[in-house]
């Protein structure tokens, strides 16, 4: 079973690389991506782990680009994870992570709630960090009952405390991960509010070089109709759980959500060194 999203304590998963190899071994997997948010920093050590259990490792990240003041997640994978031009645009990424955790911070206090943004961002120190780091101090500090009444009353998108993210366009961001010898996907496109969206990003191989069709959130009627799209277009295909930890959400996927042999065969044909 081939898994190619998966997160670890790097960004906002649960478990550590590690634990995270164990845990998906457990689940029948044999080929395996972690894709961290904006960071390579738990690759490392889940290569090492795999390597034990022999399960093929594919390094992996997922990158947040911003398309119209919205997010846009793009997978990467077979780049050389010390790539030069890859390891500056993350520490850049990751910069602008910590900007938005202290703006949002800002916002709280303007409200009436105090979170201690530098501390947050301290604990993180290597890591990415993201919302769900405030949504937990939220809920420590009894502000609110669970992560979603956090996102839905202070972090999403429009909600009190939200904070628009800054960043490179899609476009960009696959521009990157392809000068890092890697091959770029957008992730679990199904997902996205904008149906037009995947035309402009991913009209063909110009744009991007796969889509992710194979996703946890991913109904059946949605995996047909993104299948056709990659077909039609001459894209390739890639697929995962996103599995974030089994207390984190998405955590059906794990063991079930796998991208067919025939599609990995192309990828790996293609971009495995
Ligand atoms: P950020 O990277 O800071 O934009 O945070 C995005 C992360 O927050 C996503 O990867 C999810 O894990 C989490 N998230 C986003 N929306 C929600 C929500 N409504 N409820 C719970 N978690 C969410
Ligand atoms: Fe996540
Ligand atoms: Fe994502
Ligand atoms: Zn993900």
């Amino acid at each position: 079973m081939i898994d190619l999203h998966l997160h670890t304590t790097a960004s906002d998963g649960r478990l550590a690389p590690a634990a995270l190899v164990e845990r998906v071994a457990a689940a029948g997997v044999t080929v395996m991506a972690v894709t961290d948010h904006d960071t390579v920093g738990g690759l490392g050590e889940a290569i090492r782990a795999a390597r034990q259990h022999g399960i093929r490792f594919v390094p992996g990240i997922e990158i947040t680009a911003v398309e119209d003041a919205r997010d846009v997640h793009v997978l990467g994978y077979f780049f050389d994870r010390r790539n030069a031009g890859l390891a500056t645009f993350l520490d850049a990424q990751r910069a602008d992570r910590r900007r938005r955790i202290t703006e949002i911070a800002a916002r709280l206090a303007a409200l009436g709630i105090r979170i201690d943004a530098d501390a947050l961002i301290a604990e993180r120190a290597g890591r990415s960090i993201g919302r769900p780091v405030i949504a937990a101090a939220l809920v420590r500090d009894g502000h609110v009952a669970s992560i979603a009444e956090a996102f839905d009353k202070y972090l999403a998108t429009g909600a009190a405390a939200f904070v628009p993210r800054s960043g490179a366009p899609a476009r960009e961001v696959v521009r990157v991960i392809r000068d890092a010898g890697g091959v770029a996907s957008i992730a679990h496109p199904g997902l996205h509010r904008d149906p037009e969206l995947l035309n402009r990003i991913a009209a063909g191989p110009d744009d991007v070089d796969a889509i992710e069709v194979f996703h946890t959130e991913h109904d059946e009627d949605t995996t047909a109709r993104l299948l056709a799209f990659a077909e039609a277009r001459g894209l390739l295909v890639t697929g995962g759980s996103d599995f974030h930890g089994d207390d984190a959400g998405r955590t059906v996927g794990l063991g079930r959500i796998a991208l067919p042999d025939a599609w990995f065969a192309r990828l790996a044909d293609r971009f495995a060194s």
